[in-house]
């Protein structure tokens, strides 16, 4: 489906941003690059009034994301019935320096998804399965061996649709107050970036490093 045929991030009253929100970004674009940048989501459900909030892998497929995990599982059994959630993704940038505590923050990136999964069988199970392995890490699918029928039926896949979202970019420096600007403190940001380290085999590992390791968040 178009992109435009969907809402804009922040549109509905319960994604709207209130709390500061010349933050809020209402460009699809940019949802979609922060869904594609982030390796790890959260997702929420409320059991008997008690919420619980379980982080998961994810790849984005268009205009919905993809999550997975054990069929056994109290949160994907009661998300597979389409139980009400909410996603988030978390990209930390930094943090901001402020020579007051009020005013120190950090940099982000952040998206937020309300909606109910929809769970996936057959081949598009599979395939969803291949896509977030290539949104994890590219290349890997293709060199392991495939699920069995057996770890398929052990495996829940399920899709939460982009169609009602919010977006919430914070960059930059430091909004000191005007009476704080002459302190003694030192002000700015420290930028974040997650970076892979050096690949370890494992200790029964035969075969040569695959480039597609190596390049990993190179
Ligand atoms: C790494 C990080 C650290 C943060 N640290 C703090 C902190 O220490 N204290 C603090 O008060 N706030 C912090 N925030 C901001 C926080 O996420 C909320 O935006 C803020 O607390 C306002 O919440 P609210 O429910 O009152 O917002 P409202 O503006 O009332 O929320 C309305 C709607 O806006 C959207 N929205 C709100 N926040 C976000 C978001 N972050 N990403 C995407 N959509 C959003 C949602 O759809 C929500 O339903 C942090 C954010 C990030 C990403």
């Amino acid at each position: 489906m178009a992109q435009d045929t969907f809402a804009a991030p922040g549109s509905t009253t319960r994604t709207r941003v209130r709390r500061i929100p010349e933050k809020a970004v209402q460009d699809r674009g940019t949802l979609h690059a922060i869904l594609d940048a982030g390796l790890v989501a959260h997702l929420a459900v409320v059991e008997d009034g008690q919420p619980f909030v379980v982080p998961v892998g994810y790849a984005r497929d268009g205009e919905r994301v993809l999550i997975h995990g054990s069929s056994g599982s109290r949160l994907f059994r009661d998300l597979a019935t389409g139980t009400p959630t909410c996603f988030t993704v978390t990209l930390l940038d930094g943090l901001v320096l402020a020579r007051s505590a009020f005013e120190s923050s950090m940099n982000y990136r952040g998206v937020m998804v309300l909606g109910r999964c929809v769970e996936l069988t057959g081949q598009e199970k599979d395939d969803a399965l291949r896509t977030i392995s290539d949104h994890l890490l590219p290349g890997r699918w293709d060199d392991i061996r495939p699920p069995s029928r057996k770890e398929l039926a052990a495996t829940c896949v399920l899709a939460l649709p982009l169609d009602e979202a919010s977006v919430k970019v914070s960059a930059g420096g430091p909004d000191d107050a005007e009476e704080d600007l002459f302190r003694p403190t030192w002000a700015g940001h420290v930028p974040l970036r997650e970076v892979a380290g050096d690949p370890v085999p494992a200790s029964d590992n035969r075969d040569p490093l695959p480039d597609y390791v190596l390049g990993w968040r190179q």
